[in-house]
């Protein structure tokens, strides 16, 4: 049985003072909830929110992080930087990454491998766009993009990785997936897993899905046999719609 994973990416909003606020809210709201439990505040919020969350059940990720560990690359965060101050995961691969910002499935992997080489745990993302959807093309690219995201990486650091289903045209635009499309998407990114490692690997690994999960849909989603958790975006702004979702019951 997997144990229910829920993150909420606060992208570019909140300054360090209103994010330890949500954080607080957060904290006091979800110390009994059962399901697992991240937030990723922006950068410059990290280490405000590591003073609330540090030694609670809501991990402390990061929105991304350089692809090197040091050296000449201006505006870029570090792994070392964000271990430093209490970071425990990193989202890699966010379709705002790809689409907007240009990263590759090389570069993504790269992050991946320096990330779980450091320790931290991965939420790697993955997703079709609306044009590769109507072609028919959604199973292939999810495929494709998890077998390049995790080139490299061993069965073993495999267990520090969660992945991400997310739609890219179902991110911020109140349109989701319908329960059972998601679900077949991550029916195949498991078998995937399945035969890039092998089926244990496939039974145990976390496959969030995200785009546009609300109070009102997460219980239905997170309710399919292969949908673990959610990687919340918007919905992760207001402590009064991220607590329900984070104590759905299916
Ligand atoms: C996201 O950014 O990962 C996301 C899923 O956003 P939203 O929930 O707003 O669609």
């Amino acid at each position: 049985m997997r144990n229910s994973f829920i993150a909420g990416n606060w992208k570019m909003h909140k300054t360090p003072a209103e994010s330890k606020a949500l954080a607080a809210e957060l904290v006091k709201g979800l110390s009994g909830c059962r399901h697992r439990l991240l937030v990723a505040p922006s950068f410059t919020a990290l280490e405000a929110v590591a003073s609330v969350v540090k030694g609670t059940n809501i991990l402390l990720g990061a929105q991304n992080m350089a692809a090197e560990e040091e050296g000449a690359h201006t505006g870029e965060t570090s792994v070392l930087m964000l271990k430093a101050i209490g970071v425990e995961a990193v989202i890699l691969g966010h379709s705002e990454r790809r689409h907007v910002y240009g990263e590759t499935d090389d570069m993504i992997n790269k992050k991946v491998k320096l990330a779980l080489k450091h320790g931290l745990e991965v939420i790697l993302c993955v997703g079709e766009t609306l044009d590769e959807r109507e072609a028919g093309n959604a199973e292939t690219v999810v495929k494709n993009q998890t077998e390049a995201g995790l080139a490299g990486v061993s069965e073993a650091e495999l267990a520090k990785v969660t992945i991400a289903y997310e739609p890219v045209w179902a991110i911020g635009t109140g349109k989701t997936a319908t329960p059972e499309d998601a679900d077949q998407i991550h029916k195949v990114t498991r078998a995937k897993i399945s035969s890039l490692y092998s089926p244990a690997a496939a039974e145990k690994i976390i496959i969030q899905y995200g785009g546009s999960v609300k109070p009102d849909n997460a219980a239905q989603l997170m309710g399919m046999e292969n949908i673990d958790g959610a990687l919340v975006g918007g919905a992760s702004l207001k402590a009064e719609l991220f607590l329900p979702i984070a104590e759905y019951d299916k």
